[in-house]
């Protein structure tokens, strides 16, 4: 065959390799390509089942161009991005459809979406204008979510803001601003739907998992049963949970899991069991339905598809605060 024909083959072969990847390739997010825009440092997508996954403190990437917060708390919740981003791939598995998902990649040290935009007295969400486009673009992809979620499934959407705390190394603290924030399903359900044995927390603490505060159930010997779900004593809700929470008219359930550090060592095991809890909450409140694929128990530790980055996952580094 002459050289010239070789060649033009070459790079035909080369163009239509190069067309099938581009007509193949389907954004994460379909619908909305704008929900993540270059440069926002965050992951997002709208989902198709109910439940939103937020996560807004795990990001290690300093923002170009930004100066640091001079006011509150700039610690990382270690590897929460990456727990957040595994509890969404598990979900996806046993609802059969993908969550909505917020996951913020750039650092708290230069925006904390966990912020109200007003500086305080003693807080800021961002001091410079690099960083509040970071800060913007997770709120308008986290509203989208909600907006996107509430249009489809009404009040049976649950939002889980992710975070990572030292206070409880072993324990997952819950924050609803004392059930306010649960109040669509809470209004539907009653009490039992923040601390009964189908709620999140008492399906986690069933698996053998500290919850704080304590279930109801898990009263002292000679305490009497509490009538209501115990007040959140530490990390209650923050401003993700106040401002996208049932408590406001445009609002969903939210509750915010503050998962000790000991729990964020084990990412693997601590993201299948917290995703499964979702799930099963899903199913029984917000009105899921089970896959047939999900019918059965659930894949025992293993035989879960991996996150692709291992390399992320290894190494646990200490971390603290909410
Ligand atoms: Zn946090």
């Amino acid at each position: 065959m002459p050289m010239v024909t070789l060649s033009l083959m070459r790079r035909l072969r080369a163009a239509w390799l190069l067309t099938l990847c581009l007509a193949t390739h389907v954004p994460a997010d379909d619908r909305r390509p704008d929900l993540a825009p270059a440069g926002s440092l965050i992951t997002a997508q709208i989902g198709e089942a109910p439940v939103i996954i937020s996560a807004p403190h795990g990001g290690r990437v300093r923002i170009p161009g930004a100066t640091e917060r001079a006011k509150g708390v700039k610690v990382l919740d270690t590897n929460t991005a990456q727990l957040a981003l595994l509890i969404s791939q598990r979900l996806t598995e046993r609802l059969g459809r993908r969550p909505s998902l917020v996951v913020a990649h750039f650092s708290r040290r230069d925006a904390d979406a966990n912020r109200a935009p007003e500086p305080g007295a003693d807080d800021e969400a961002y001091a410079s204008p690099a960083a509040k486009v970071c800060y913007d673009a997770y709120h308008a992809a986290l509203r989208a979510c909600v907006d996107e979620s509430k249009a489809t499934f009404g009040t049976r959407v649950l939002l889980v803001d992710v975070h990572g705390q030292a206070r409880m190394p072993e324990a997952i603290v819950r924050g609803t601003r004392q059930g306010s924030s649960m109040a669509h399903v809470v209004a539907e359900h009653g009490h039992d739907v923040i601390d009964g044995p189908r709620s999140l927390f008492g399906l986690l603490a069933a698996k053998g998992y500290v919850v704080e505060p304590p279930l109801r159930s898990q009263a002292q010997e000679g305490e009497p049963l509490p009538e209501t779900p115990r007040r959140e004593r530490f990390f209650a809700g923050g401003w993700i949970t106040e401002r996208y929470g049932a408590a406001r008219d445009d609002g969903v359930n939210a509750i915010q899991l503050e998962f000790g550090r000991m729990r964020v060592e084990s990412l693997e095991k601590t993201a299948r069991d917290a995703a499964d809890c979702i799930a099963e909450f899903a199913f029984t409140y917000l009105g899921a339905q089970r896959p047939a694929a999900a019918a059965g128990p659930p894949p025992a530790e293993g035989e879960g598809r991996s996150m692709p980055d291992q390399d992320a996952l290894q190494e646990p580094k200490k971390g603290s605060g909410t």
